[in-house]
């Protein structure tokens, strides 16, 4: 069994945009700018922006956090999207869901400016990822799709299940390894809450792909010898002996799993980080089209 280093490969990918980062600094060209815009106070999604804000900072990127109060009504927040829309030194932005009840996500996701996507969760950014044509990739199955290719990991002909099908990670996961790139070519299946027998299922597969936020969903007897597994999920699980009060479980019970596999992602270290990354360099990206 190899673990998947997320932490490890995240660094590597960090060092890479900071050199292309320092570079366009000595020849004196705009430095890449990502915004992330958070509304309310929620722990964990201010753990996740601070993160991102954070890692770009690390990386010589500029960065600007806006926190909004959680009463802000959805009118003031389409508002601060046009702004950043129409912003020339703001490359790209994200807008950390969920928001607040009163907000429609769907309304807000629609009116960032596709150009600035980093996120990649626009439908004109889901489309062309559909039609192969070029935009951004959604964070977190970009950030899969890295981890395969830096572990040279063979994907054509295998037989690929996710499970989960959210708009942000299970759905274009699974576009993603079905279509003919590298990786890819997968035969895919895409289960979910309603999969009738899920375990006969996930025992035909190469590789599975979990993203529930169920800790310990995935147990020893639904995963064949050799399989490649990539955990998605990040629950936190109230724990009184660590200093934060929490830790942190993946959708995999990993202890039981991790043995049987070829290739595994720890929770965390895993895919978390790389999904940061994508962020990353989905700016930079923003910022060369421009
Ligand atoms: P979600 O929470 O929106 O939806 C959960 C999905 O799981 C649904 O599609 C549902 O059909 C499926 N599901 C629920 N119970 C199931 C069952 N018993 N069998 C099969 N499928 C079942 O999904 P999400 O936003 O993709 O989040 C999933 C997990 O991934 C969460 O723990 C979240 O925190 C984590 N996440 C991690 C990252 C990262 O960077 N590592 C990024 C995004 C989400």
């Amino acid at each position: 069994m190899q673990l998947l280093d997320g932490k490890a490969t995240s660094e590597a990918i960090r060092q890479e945009l900071m050199k292309a980062v320092q570079k366009r600094r000595e020849n004196g060209q705009k430095i890449p700018h990502l915004a992330a815009v958070i509304v309310g106070n929620d722990g964990g999604s201010l753990t996740y922006v601070g993160a991102k804000v954070r890692a770009c900072q690390e990386i010589g990127f500029d960065s600007t956090l806006i926190q909004l109060p959680e009463e802000l009504s959805e009118e003031a927040l389409l508002q601060k999207v046009e702004e950043l829309n129409n912003n020339p030194q703001i490359d790209g932005f994200i807008v950390q869901l969920p928001l607040p009840k009163h907000m429609d996500e769907k309304k807000v996701t629609l009116a960032i400016d596709p150009k600035k996507d980093v996120d990649g969760f626009h439908p004109l950014n889901l489309g062309n990822m559909v039609l192969d044509l070029p935009g951004f990739l959604p964070a977190t199955p970009a950030g899969m799709l890295e981890l395969f290719k830096r572990y040279n990991i063979e994907t054509s002909g295998k037989h690929c299940v996710v499970i989960g099908r959210s708009h942000i990670v299970g759905s274009p996961m699974s576009i993603m390894m079905g279509r003919n790139a590298s990786p890819g070519n997968c035969t895919v299946t895409l289960t979910h809450s309603r999969t009738k027998n899920l375990k006969e299922i996930t025992l035909q597969a190469d590789i599975i792909i979990t993203a529930i936020g169920k800790p310990g969903f995935l147990t020893a007897d639904m995963v064949k010898e050799g399989t490649v597994v990539m955990d998605v999920g990040i629950t936190r699980v109230a724990d009184a002996t660590r200093k934060s009060g929490y830790k942190l479980y993946g959708d995999v019970d990993f202890e039981n799993v991790a043995p049987k596999c070829s290739y595994i992602t720890p929770v965390p270290g895993g895919v978390g980080p790389m999904t940061i990354v994508s962020l990353m360099m989905n700016t930079l990206k923003a910022m060369e089209l421009k």
